[in-house]
């Protein structure tokens, strides 16, 4: 008997609690899951984000069929190269007339799918995605009563309207936002001892996945000799308690500290399994809350926690949907170089820019700060062309996907988007990056010096940034003053400035 329904499974979309297992009948409906070539070879993916993709789903599909969920799974060895092929493939051998599926997290995939959909006289019902605290509909409404959309005003009525870390109508502890108490940097010390992250030894379902990938993917970039990313619900779990009991009551302090050769410090590295949907926002906002309640976490900490995923998780998540088409097409500052080949090899002499990458190519990670003010903001700096490094971030982060990707790239980090997700573009100089790090400590350059043999780049381009956008700075109070300051300096410190900001455009490759 024909199977009417098809109920299709993407790989960020691994939630048992999902609207596709609701009321399912398994004789006339059927799941299927893909691993199709395109998504990590055509819209590039590295090797750590496509094992740890590829890995979560086979043991999201064992576990469907340990159930006995009638699922058809498609590896990578059927060798089909786009969803559109791997639906042509299923067709033809079990028939269906309609598909149902949870929104896709990249609109170029819902784009896709409709189109096949279209092609072949089949229907298709896009189900909410429910594993987010927003329910559908709601960003857009209250998009559209706002005249100053910012992050923190979204936060302010989701904490109130869940009551989450609330007193009443007043946020506990008087206030919203404890960001002045966080953001510290390490003493020279550095930070103490930290726990071990948990070790999560590659099963057989990963190996395989391993194998895989160096047979039919081998050029990916990045390499696989460290894979320590949760893909089961267990797992993912396991990487929740780590945080909670190991890194939480400092999370708030040095949310913004770097220091040499410490990738993880006390960041949860748990955006992976909250995007692979393995755990739900509310839980992991529900364990740092009852840290707090236990006197475990200070309120700093756990504030600045929860706003990353009540806050800024949402909200750009919002924002996405809101411009969907848009975004790609977005370029405000009019950048147009190429992305340095450094990105793909961590080959450079600017400490700071050797440590981000070469983590992200060992470990598909890099928290915030080094994302927005090393990796971004030098392409920001630089002038690269914000599909460029928008394309670099989707492939290399292990957490990567389109809805909380882009406008983190080409919003927060390299304000292509004219202002949409923040109110001015977040540049700054080597100074920053040697106020949060001891990076520069180890560089040969030196973050004070803007031009001259040792002048650090960041602080030349900041200050070539700088001039070359006095007009739309000058406009933003919050900007004014830095371009006051370049006026303020000789003609003969601005020329120089200028023609070693040329130079480094003509040394780098
Ligand atoms: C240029 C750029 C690109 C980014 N790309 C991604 C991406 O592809 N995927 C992704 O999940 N995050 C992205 N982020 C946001 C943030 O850097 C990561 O979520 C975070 O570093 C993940 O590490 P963690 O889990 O240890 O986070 P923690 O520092 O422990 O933070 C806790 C959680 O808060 C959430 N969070 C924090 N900041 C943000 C933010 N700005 N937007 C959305 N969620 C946030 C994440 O779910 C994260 O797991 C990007 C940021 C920048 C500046
Ligand atoms: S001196 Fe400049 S390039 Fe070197 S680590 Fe510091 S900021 Fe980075």
């Amino acid at each position: 008997m024909t199977s009417q329904t098809l109920l299709l499974i993407l790989g960020d979309q691994l939630n048992r609690n999902s609207l596709i297992f609701e009321d399912v009948d398994t004789k006339t409906s059927h799941f299927m899951m893909a691993e199709v070539l395109d998504e990590s070879s055509r819209y590039l993916s590295s090797k750590q984000r496509t094992t740890v993709f590829l890995s979560a789903m086979r043991h999201f599909a064992e576990n469907c069929q340990k159930d006995d969920l009638p699922l058809f799974y498609y590896s990578l060895d059927k060798r089909l190269a786009s969803f559109s092929d791997a639906l042509d493939h299923h067709l033809k051998n079990t028939p269906f007339k309609t598909i149902r599926c949870v929104l896709a997290g990249d609109y170029r995939v819902v784009k896709e799918i409709n189109h096949w959909t279209n092609q072949h006289d089949i229907s298709i019902e896009w189900l909410p995605d429910q594993h987010f605290i927003a329910r559908q509909g709601e960003f857009k409404r209250w998009l559209s009563e706002r005249k100053q959309p910012r992050m923190e005003y979204w936060y302010r009525q989701l904490r109130k309207e869940r009551a989450i870390l609330m007193s009443g109508q007043s946020p506990v502890g008087g206030r919203w936002n404890f960001d002045q108490d966080n953001r510290h940097a390490f003493s020279q010390k550095g930070p103490d001892a930290l726990a071990e992250t948990h070790q999560f030894k590659p099963d057989k379902i990963t190996k395989d996945v391993i194998k895989a990938i160096h047979q039919y993917l081998p050029d990916l970039p990045g390499d696989l000799d460290e894979f320590n990313w949760p893909v089961t619900l267990n797992q993912a779990k396991q990487t929740l308690d780590d945080f909670i009991s190991q890194r939480l009551a400092k999370f708030g302090d040095y949310q913004d500290a770097m220091w040499l050769d410490q990738p993880f410090l006390y960041h949860s590295r748990l955006s992976v399994a909250l995007n692979l949907k393995l755990l739900s926002p509310d839980e992991v906002i529900d364990a740092a809350i009852q840290a707090y309640e236990r006197n475990e976490a200070p309120l700093n900490a756990v504030e600045g926690f929860v706003r990353q995923i009540l806050g800024w998780r949402e909200y750009v998540r919002g924002l996405y949907w809101t411009h969907k088409q848009d975004w790609l097409q977005m370029n405000a500052l009019n950048a147009r170089r190429e992305l340095p080949q450094l990105y793909w090899d961590a080959k450079t002499d600017m400490t700071c820019l050797n440590q981000a990458v070469m983590q992200v190519l060992t470990y598909g990670y890099g928290h915030h700060i080094q994302r927005l003010m090393v990796t971004g903001l030098f392409s920001l700096l630089w002038g690269v062309k914000p599909k460029a490094i928008h394309e670099w971030y989707l492939a290399m982060y292990v957490d990567a996907v389109a809805w909380v990707e882009v406008p983190n790239t080409l919003g927060m980090s390299q304000y292509a988007d004219g202002g949409i997700v923040g109110s001015k573009p977040y540049i700054a100089s080597g100074a920053y990056i040697n106020r949060m790090s001891n990076y520069c400590q180890h560089c040969r350059f030196d973050p004070k010096q803007a031009h001259g043999e040792k002048a650090c780049p960041f602080t030349t381009l900041y200050w070539a940034f700088v001039d070359r956008h006095h007009d739309l700075l000058s406009q933003n109070p919050r900007l004014g003053m830095q371009v006051k300051n370049w006026q303020r300096k000789s003609k003969s410190e601005q020329k120089a400035i200028r023609k070693h900001a040329e130079k480094l455009h003509r040394q780098l490759p």
